[in-house]
């Protein structure tokens, strides 16, 4: 089943119900946004001559269109390629690239950036909102394609320890697993009212454009087309029942800015947090300003949105015996899928013992894009290796400790530091590099540039390298020059012991 059977139920139940909305103002009802869909699919089809699989790529930030790109791509057999709106365009590039994508759909406010995208396979450029952009909506609305369950749906690019990001490749039958299991395992109220966007669109908030729409939920794109506190507080207020996924940091700032402008929130259904670890005290805010409105999910782009959950219940249990322990916890698995801990030869481990989490069944990617080798790697033995490391309590609670990918994670962004270390050994200068996360108040994590250099070599210089090399918000922070790096007797970098010496009381920086 094609998953923009969600929204072409809607165009016929709920026609005349609000579908998408910029800001307070309403765009589009259920009938007008599938009736937009099926026209952008008969141009996809019939002007560009894309065959169902073919791969349309949208690099923009938040903005309404990001819906009807989204169905019309569905509507059409076609997968859609969102892209992080923060990457350099070196990184853009090499999606568009590797995707072989066909069409790429450029938000206005970053036609720089993707001006000089070009591809062997990219047939056409397209600015949203522009003439030609709104030409594609005359085309003769075509039927909805039959899709079998496994045909890809969305092309996830998630950045590996590898260096270049890879495509994980996400599927009807997964995203279809992902919104069943949303109001069974995050959600059980099914609130009738609007999801907020206040999260990147390419990311979680654009896969939770399902579920909500599965029950017909008006998607609110805040005008902002990014992340304001006091928008957010003013939209959920306007619409009432609001739900919204954010990352920690995202919760964070909107815990204080309700503190510090003394705001009584209203409006709001469910608040949705992952993405990156919630510490218990911020937790403990949150409820204290938003009420028993939160659920936590755990998932990655290899098995989206659905590995485990905290649902709303688990968090407003207030008399069971473990509930503050379990607030520390990312919840049970979801319905969908197994999870379990493996050890280091891939068997079982019994709860309590750390391990990897390894998941199956239906939410999980089948695998990469034309990469057989990490397909290979992520997937054996038919178990999704998360590269995340827990254990499970005797309750079924699973507890995250660590990451054996050693992923920074900061405001909810994922930075893998062998692609900043990647780039800082380019500079002639660097003799060695170790980029590790280290807490950070405001965003969870912050980047930590640990370097061997030349003398002479400082921080503004190698900022300024990066800077032109990779999207802003993976450059480290912080620049510790140093004489040389800890390593093991096989040279490997010893990033736990440099963490170690870099939290202790002697900091050297
Ligand atoms: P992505 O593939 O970009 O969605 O990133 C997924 C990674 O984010 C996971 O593998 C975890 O390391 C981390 N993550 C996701 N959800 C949570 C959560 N609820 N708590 C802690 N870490 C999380």
């Amino acid at each position: 089943m094609n998953v923009a059977h969600f929204f072409r139920r809607n165009g016929i139940a709920r026609a005349d119900r609000p579908a998408v909305a910029l800001g307070r103002k309403t765009l589009w009802t259920w009938r007008e946004l599938c009736t937009r869909a099926a026209r952008l699919a008969g141009s996809l089809r019939g002007r560009f001559g894309l065959a169902p699989g073919d791969r349309v790529a949208i690099f923009a930030g938040n903005l309404p269109q990001y819906v009807e790109l989204l169905v019309g791509s569905w509507w059409a057999g076609l997968a859609a390629v969102p892209i992080n709106a923060r990457l350099h365009p070196s990184e853009l590039a090499w999606i568009v690239e590797n995707a072989g994508a066909s069409l790429l759909f450029v938000d206005p406010a970053l036609e720089a950036a993707a001006a000089a995208v070009s591809a062997p396979e990219l047939r056409a450029s397209v600015t949203i909102g522009t003439p030609s952009y709104e030409a594609l909506f005359a085309a003769d609305p075509v039927p909805l394609a039959e899709v079998p369950a496994d045909t890809l749906a969305w092309l996830f690019y998630t950045s590996g320890t590898t260096g270049r990001p890879k495509g994980a490749m996400i599927t009807h039958r997964n995203l279809r697993a992902m919104t069943h299991a949303y109001f069974l395992d995050v959600d059980e109220r099914r609130p009738d009212g609007c999801i907020l966007h206040a999260a990147p669109m390419s990311h979680g908030s654009g896969l939770y454009i399902l579920p909500q729409a599965a029950i017909g939920a008006l998607q609110v794109v805040p005008e902002s087309g990014g992340f304001d506190e006091a928008e957010i507080f003013e939209l959920a207020a306007h619409f009432g029942e609001a739900t919204l996924f954010v990352a920690p940091t995202m919760l964070k700032r909107l815990v204080r800015h309700a503190r510090t402008q003394g705001l009584e929130p209203r409006g709001f259904a469910t608040i949705v947090y992952g993405g990156a670890p919630m510490y218990l005290a911020d937790l403990d805010a949150a409820h204290a300003v938003f009420g028993f409105h939160l659920a936590q999910i755990y998932g990655q782009g290899e098995s989206p949105m659905t590995i485990t959950a905290l649902d709303r219940r688990a968090h407003a249990d207030t008399t069971h015996p473990r509930w503050r322990e379990r607030l520390t916890s990312a919840g049970i698995p979801q319905s969908v899928c197994e999870v379990a801990v493996h050890d280091e030869a891939d068997r079982p481990l019994p709860p309590g013992e750390i391990g990897e989490i390894v998941v199956r069944g239906e939410s999980v990617v089948p695998g990469y894009w034309r990469n057989p080798q990490a397909t290979a790697e992520t997937l054996r033995g038919g178990w999704l290796h998360t590269g995340d490391v827990g254990c499970f309590d005797a309750d079924g609670f699973l507890y995250l400790k660590d990451r054996s990918k050693d992923l920074v994670i900061s405001g909810g962004a994922n930075i893998y530091p062998r692609e900043v270390e990647d780039v800082l050994l380019q500079h002639p200068a660097v003799r060695e590099a170790a980029v590790i996360g280290l807490p950070d108040p405001e965003w969870g994590e912050t980047v930590v540039a640990c370097v061997v250099a030349e003398p002479g070599i400082d921080a503004p210089t190698l900022d300024r390298f990066c800077l032109d090399r990779m999207a802003r918000y993976k450059r480290p922070r912080r620049y510790v020059f140093l004489e040389s790096l800890p390593k093991n007797s096989y040279g490997k970098i010893l990033k736990r012991e440099l963490k170690a010496q870099l939290l202790g009381p002697r900091e050297n920086s």
